[in-house]
């Protein structure tokens, strides 16, 4: 029977439409190959709904998003709406509030360095090799940047400015699952970082990951790694790396760090999970203001992250592998948009369009 999965597809704003229509013509060949339908519904997020709708993240959009298997997103603000108070803008009014309100703890971003791009990155390419493929496991709901109390406290000159740093075991227990598993269907090799020589809440962290691997996942090859040298070992010798799991904040500056390997933001997608099979999928980048319109922003991103909401909402790894392989395969045929053009032999300048026909191409109609 074919399968049916419903997807809310939320272009957003700036590149995000330009590239979204380049993600669904690469799903519409999937379902034609693979024996699935894709029912998708159109919502707004972020500036457009703050002009169409009144509000960043709209009643409308929430209920399409709970009525959906997974959700496709592309980029949310740009100029026009930053003169809005902070809580209204687009990123603040529809990003964090869609984190909260779906629960999305996990935060998956790829650092992918493609063999025929190693010229992009900004690793030499003695150190990076024939490529690079790491995942950066971040926890998204707790740590650093949620735990209370938080705040600025007494009055000047004797304010306090108090952020907290906490984790149950249950928090943990939940994150790490998610590292063992996707390790588990990658190199089988995860490394957890931390700063258990100076972070109490990094104890327990170091303890509950070292049980779990024991325990339930033998054939995985755990290793802890405090975080100052994770940050080094990561421009050094990137290569050891497979899966890299971190809380919060330790992720959200590890994940930046190692996407910069890859040469291009227009390359990096990302999926954020949470209990069961529900997740958003969203290209690591913004808006991009600077080219949005111009029909020449890469649209690799976004269709990478169709190909990880495949993998990681559906189940689809076959689907999700033939996506990745024809992505590899444009770029060793030289297709590059602006963003990764260094002019070499064999390179030829594409627009948007003509990126995604490229790898459409590649999967064969
Ligand atoms: P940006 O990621 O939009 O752009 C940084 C640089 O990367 C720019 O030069 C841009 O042209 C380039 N770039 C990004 N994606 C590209 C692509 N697909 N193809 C080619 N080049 C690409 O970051 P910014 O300029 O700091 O932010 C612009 C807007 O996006 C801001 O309003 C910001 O708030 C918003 N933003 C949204 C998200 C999100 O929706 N998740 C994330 C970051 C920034």
């Amino acid at each position: 029977m074919t399968q049916q999965l419903k997807i809310a597809v939320l272009p957003g704003d700036g590149i995000g439409p330009e590239v979204m229509v380049e993600a669904l013509r690469v799903l519409d060949v999937i379902e034609k190959r693979y024996d699935c339908r894709f029912e998708r519904t159109f919502a707004n997020l972020g500036g457009i709904a703050i002009d169409l709708e009144g509000k960043a993240f709209p009643q409308t959009t929430i209920d399409i998003c709970r009525a959906s298997d997974a959700v496709l997103l592309g980029s949310v603000g740009g100029p026009k709406w930053e003169h809005l108070p902070p809580m209204e803008q687009p990123e603040r009014g529809a990003l964090l509030p869609m984190r909260k309100l779906f629960n999305l703890y996990a935060n998956l971003r790829p650092a992918i360095v493609f063999p025929s791009l190693t010229g992009a990155s900004s690793l030499k390419k003695e150190v990076l090799g024939e490529g690079l493929d790491i995942l950066v496991v971040r926890e998204l709901t707790g740590g650093l940047y949620m735990s209370q109390p938080k705040g600025i406290e007494g009055t000047s000159p004797n304010r306090i400015g108090v952020d907290t740093l906490r984790y149950s075991e249950m928090e943990i227990e939940r994150i790490a699952r998610v590292a063992f598993k996707v390790a588990r269907q990658r190199r089988k090799n995860l490394v957890s970082v931390d700063k258990a020589n100076v972070l109490a809440s990094s104890v327990l962290w170091r303890e509950i990951l070292s049980r779990l691997g024991k325990e339930e996942y033998p054939d995985v090859t755990l290793s802890h790694m405090y975080v100052d040298n994770a940050s080094m070992q990561l421009i050094r010798n990137p290569r050891q790396f497979d899966v890299i799991l971190c809380e919060n904040m330790f992720g959200d500056i590890l994940s930046d760090e190692a996407s910069a390997l890859s040469g291009s933001l227009g390359l990096v997608p990302s999926a954020s999970l949470s209990e069961g099979s529900f997740g958003i999928y969203e290209p690591a980048g913004g808006t991009a203001p600077d080219i949005a319109g111009r029909g020449i922003a890469n649209p690799i991103a976004q269709i990478l992250s169709a190909s990880m909401m495949l993998r990681y909402s559906f189940s689809m790894n076959d689907a999700a592998d033939a996506i990745d392989a024809a992505v590899t395969k444009a770029l060793e045929a030289g297709y590059r948009t602006g963003d990764i053009f260094l002019g070499g032999p064999g390179e030829k300048k594409v627009s948007t369009v003509e990126m995604g026909t490229a790898i459409i191409d590649g999967l064969g109609r």
